[in-house]
């Protein structure tokens, strides 16, 4: 199971999708429930956790990651942080991270239109420091928003070649006023299938050298065309992964802090048993398998409304369509016994990531 824990609603940067904190009623900036408290939550439920820490920005409450992470010795520890902050945790708290999630959304001019000036030196900072000097043995993960100044194949070729272990990636739609359904629509026509269409290229090749390229939203359609479909949300939402706040409410989805279908309980009372659900359309699409429904906040808040919510089905099956015409190729590697098919077994449960874009 995925643990969400959040370490505080605040935020230090302000990036154009997100706008910052969460409302302080929402999610408080101090936690309003000891770090002890939660731990033995998670540990009363769950022999093997996942836990990944998250705010608002986690590292403005180190101190709390710390007592999290020796309350509970053996759970398996990620974070998703904006990269700014990384020295307020010493090297050997770090060399205890199974997955370090930093956020950056391509080259500079890209990060730092959306992020903020300098954003991007400290990221790439963050990185190195975590590779070269702490030795953390983390994967680190380039968790991008892409949005109208996204080339996506520049922009994943480009975190590649900083050393990235893997890229994930979101699409900036829907919850946004970057743009409407049309103009992403497209965009995505124009430059973002076709930037797809060369990712997945690049994703053969290396597969024809035995290697399965952490390119997520790749690896893992791959994963469900090849080795085993998704019965769910692939981030798990509400099912298979949740998250606690600051306030001690149990949430189905670490976004969704002020919206009442998202709660799913309190640690001091327990989880209220609440099932979430998909829209009809995804329980009979032909892609539920791949797309799993992508995002559970969105089958509840589509401030796009319909027209929006068709224009991104529209490219998510469009972008299964295009991996899709080469997985026969993918299968010839397997039987061919070149790529080994446990690479492509994709569990984004363990890195907290997506994978629908
Ligand atoms: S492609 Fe759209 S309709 Fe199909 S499962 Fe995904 S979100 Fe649902
Ligand atoms: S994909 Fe949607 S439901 Fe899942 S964690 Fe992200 S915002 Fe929440």
């Amino acid at each position: 199971m995925l643990w969400f824990v959040l370490t505080t609603g605040a935020c230090n940067l302000q990036c154009r999708y997100c706008g910052g904190s969460f409302d302080e009623r929402h999610s408080p900036w101090r936690p309003k429930v000891a770090a002890g408290e939660v731990a033995r939550f998670i540990a009363q439920r769950d022999g093997k956790p996942v836990v990944f820490f998250y705010g608002g920005e986690p590292l403005l409450n180190p101190h709390y990651v710390v007592e999290v992470m020796e309350a509970l010795p053996n759970a398996r520890f990620g974070i998703q942080t904006n990269g700014t902050l990384v020295r307020r945790l010493p090297p050997e708290v770090w060399r205890r991270f199974s997955t370090v999630l930093l956020s950056i959304d391509g080259p500079q001019e890209v990060t730092d239109y959306y992020r903020g000036p300098g954003v991007y030196r400290r990221v790439v900072e963050a990185l190195r420091w975590l590779k070269d000097e702490v030795g953390c043995g983390c994967k680190t993960v380039a968790r991008m928003a892409v949005g109208r100044r996204s080339d996506i194949y520049r922009d994943v070729t480009h975190l590649l070649g900083l050393g990235f272990d893997a890229v994930h990636w979101q699409l900036n739609v829907i919850w946004t006023d970057e743009w409407g359904p049309r103009e992403f629509l497209r965009w995505a026509e124009e430059s973002y299938l076709p930037g797809v269409r060369g990712l997945r290229d690049l994703f053969l090749s290396e597969a024809e050298r035995g290697r399965a390229l952490e390119v997520i939203p790749i690896l893992g359609i791959y994963r469900a065309l090849l080795v085993r479909p998704y019965d769910w949300v692939p981030c798990g939402a509400g099912r298979h992964a949740f998250a606690i706040n600051t306030d001690g409410r149990i949430l189905h989805c670490p976004i969704a802090v002020s919206e009442k279908w998202a709660t799913a309980g309190h640690i001091r009372i327990g989880l209220n048993g609440a099932a979430p659900r998909l829209r009809d359309r995804c329980l009979v699409c032909e892609y539920r398998h791949v797309c799993g429904g992508r995002c559970l906040y969105t089958q509840y808040e589509d401030y796009w409304g319909e027209e929006g919510f068709d224009a991104v089905c529209q490219v998510t099956k469009r972008t299964i369509k295009i991996l899709e015409e080469e997985a026969p190729r993918l299968r010839k590697l397997i039987d061919a016994g070149v790529l080994d098919p446990r690479r492509l077994d994709y569990d984004p449960l363990l890195d907290s990531t997506e994978v629908i874009p």
